[in-house]
């Protein structure tokens, strides 16, 4: 298993607004007891970027998809580029793909194939996927039973029910929270913070966006993931040291870290 500390398990920092003051960046996560961060990436060009951040510090890992709102933007050569990633043994996930009916209501059938398409890749490849699904639970749901995720994956920024989230976790999913979680009104986040079994939750920061408390309003980062985690543990009602080893066991389990 790696390092014990916190994980951020998706963010996104091969952005091209971060790179200016990266190694900062990086500085203040490693300060605040970050062992480990996800790199979630959009483009080819953000995906080289992550590969080649990973190169200089070592402690990250690349996720490459199509974003369900991105679709116009895939190029054409898109799933061929993917793939190649996949065949050089490049990508830790395929993701962030998923469904998002909140902005796109207009092109369901299309985010599914593609969504569908995606999972296929993961299991060719044997990667877990990530997923991003707003207002389309029960389409995801479905998804996933009918494609299941052969190595399993993380529902990203999860912001369904209690109910949904052990669904999700039957098809072989982790649950991961992000910022949402330390909001004082967003009880149903806290509601699965508290219900969900422990060994499938993950922590985020989706960064730059979804700030945890108290720092809305600024850009996120990595380093704010322990604030997260802080929030989660309290719900729990154990030490947020214990957290930190157990969401380490469970993210190390996940992408077979050694
Ligand atoms: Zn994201």
């Amino acid at each position: 298993m790696g390092k014990v500390g916190w994980i951020d398990s998706h963010a996104h920092i091969a952005y091209q607004e971060y790179q200016k003051d990266l190694s900062q960046i990086i500085d203040r996560a490693i300060e605040r007891n970050v062992s480990r961060i996800m790199i979630v990436t959009l483009s080819e060009t953000e995906t080289k970027r992550a590969l080649q951040l990973n190169k200089r510090y070592g402690m990250f890992d690349v996720a490459f998809g199509f974003h369900p709102s991105d679709l116009d933007t895939i190029p054409e050569n898109g799933f061929k580029l993917l793939e190649d990633f996949l065949k050089e043994g490049k990508l830790s996930a395929v993701g962030e793909i998923g469904l998002d009916y909140y902005w796109h209501k207009d092109n369901k059938e299309e985010q599914k194939s593609i969504f569908i398409r995606q999972i296929d890749l993961a299991n060719q490849y044997g990667v877990p996927i990530i997923v991003h699904m707003r207002d389309a639970a029960q389409d995801t749901l479905e998804i996933l039973r009918n494609h299941k995720p052969v190595k399993g994956g993380i529902m990203h920024c999860y912001s369904g029910s209690v109910e949904m989230a052990f669904e999700y976790i039957k098809c072989g999913m982790y649950i991961s929270l992000g910022g949402p979680v330390t909001f004082k009104n967003a009880h149903v986040p806290k509601d699965v913070a508290k219900a969900v079994n422990i060994e499938r939750l993950l922590i985020e920061t989706d960064c730059p966006y979804l700030t945890p408390h108290p720092f809305r309003g600024k850009r996120n980062e990595p380093a704010m993931v322990e604030l997260v985690g802080v929030e989660v543990a309290r719900l729990r009602e154990i030490e947020p040291e214990k957290l930190m080893e157990v969401l380490s066991q469970n993210y190390s389990g996940l992408f077979e870290i050694e």
